[in-house]
């Protein structure tokens, strides 16, 4: 007992590329909303000179902005990398989702008797709380024993979503901003269509997990089938798990090559969502029950007992580790491409139309000053105040556009291209 498995704690995971993403777009957005606000009283302050510059409508549309960006601003904070497990009952997700939260906080073997989905999520309060859906009421969590009672003893809808929130302080992924959600068994519910409308669109990444001791099955394939008719291309890792009981069998290695024929052919062939290559890194022999025993005690600086490990443990912890770290690196890249992209393509938009309002206003400004100055010239200096008026005015529109526009679409260009 009392090995080293290796170090859940490692600093510079893959993960911390999306909160690092996501506080650069957001430091942005800030900008060009500092910038909005700025071209907002400069509109404001052409109106209020009473020139015929700037259309009403276009001072509409500058007053748009500002709505606009604090709208990105606020989904950008509730922007999280979410991963979904699905599988049979009894199959393990919940104790798969413990050993990667090196904690015992999804209740074990409870999603079957509730049929809802658990959802685990990070809060910023040094307490767990419940909250279930139609309710706004945080439950306590007092204990983790009270919570799957918590669970049995509310009457919860079927299919209906329960949220642990619990403090991103104890633990590392939670803390990264990674969502974990779990289905009550495929093999349970009828209503597969509405799951992936209600929990799967938003993923960004489905692991499925299956029984070492047999083959996956039609619905859970069919699951899979119809997820990747909604999505495309989604990102699916399989997990074979209980590996721990079926490595004791003689033929161990023969089970292993025939699961691994089968998922990948699924994977590749009947999904078409990964290639060869790529279907490798999809695919992990784990036992759950093992990483989750020995990890529990290594954190605690106490020794795991004997005979909660099974002979060839190491070579299964390897393999979780390395299922962690393919998720890891592929859950954070998949969700900065789809969540932050959009976001990108949005304020680029909005730099470009402020650019076009400036541009507007700075060739009508030049029009104005060349008319007044022609008028001018045929009759007397009557409209000399206007005219320097104007010429400040448009020397101001000009610097304006060089140092606000450039700059905003410099640094969308260059967010986008990173
Ligand atoms: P779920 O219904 O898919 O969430 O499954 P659970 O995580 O609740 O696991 C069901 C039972 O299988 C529990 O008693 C677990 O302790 C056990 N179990 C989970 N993973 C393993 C494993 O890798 N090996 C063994 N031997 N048992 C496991």
């Amino acid at each position: 007992g009392g090995r080293q498995l290796g170090n859940g704690h490692s600093q510079g995971s893959a993960l911390q590329f999306f909160g690092q993403a996501k506080k650069r777009i957001n430091d942005i957005f800030k900008e060009i909303g500092e910038y909005i606000v700025e071209t907002d009283k400069f509109v404001d302050d052409v109106m209020l000179s009473g020139q015929d510059i700037i259309s009403q409508e276009c001072c509409r549309v500058v007053k748009g902005f500002n709505e606009r960006v604090n709208g990105i601003m606020e989904i950008l904070a509730r922007d999280r990398m979410k991963v979904a497990f699905f599988g049979r009952t009894s199959n393990g997700k919940s104790t798969v989702i413990n050993a990667m939260l090196r904690d015992k906080i999804m209740p074990s073997g409870i999603g079957h008797t509730t049929h809802c989905f658990i959802q685990v999520e990070g809060t910023d309060s040094s307490e767990g709380f419940l909250l279930t859906e139609g309710s706004d009421q945080p439950q306590s969590i007092g204990s983790i024993k009270q919570l799957a009672h918590n669970l049995s003893s509310v009457k919860l809808e079927e299919n209906s979503l329960v949220r642990i929130l619990w403090p991103k302080s104890k633990c590392r992924l939670l803390k990264e901003d990674v969502v974990f959600v779990d289905s009550p068994g495929i093999d349970v519910t009828q209503e597969l269509d509405s799951w992936i409308d209600k929990y799967c669109l938003d993923a960004d990444v489905f692991v499925l997990v299956g029984n070492a001791e047999s083959t996956l099955m039609q619905t859970e394939k069919n699951f899979f089938h119809k997820v990747s008719a909604r999505l495309s291309k989604p990102n699916i890792f399989i997990l074979q798990n209980r590996w721990d009981v079926s490595v004791l069998e003689e033929d161990a290695d023969d089970v292993r090559k025939q699961h691994s024929d089968r998922n990948l052919q699924f994977l590749i062939d009947e999904l078409k969502v990964v290639d060869k290559k790529e279907a490798e890194d999809r695919l992990y022999f784990i036992s759950a029950r093992e990483a989750l025993v020995s990890r529990l005690h290594q954190d605690k600086g106490t020794p795991t007992p004997t005979g909660s490990l099974q002979e060839g443990f190491q070579i299964r912890m390897f393999e979780f580790a390395n299922f962690e770290r393919k998720f890891e690196e592929c859950i954070s890249k998949s969700a900065v491409q789809t969540k932050f992209e959009q976001h990108t393509a949005r304020g680029k938009s909005i730099t470009s139309e402020v650019r076009g309002v400036m541009e507007n206003t700075y060739t009508r400004s030049l029009e104005l000053t060349e008319e007044q100055l022609s008028l001018r010239r045929e009759k007397n200096d009557e409209l000399d105040y206007l005219g320097k008026q104007l010429k400040l005015l448009t020397q101001e529109v000009k610097d304006k556009i060089r140092s606000m526009v450039e700059d905003v679409e410099r640094k969308v260009a260059s967010a986008l291209n990173d």
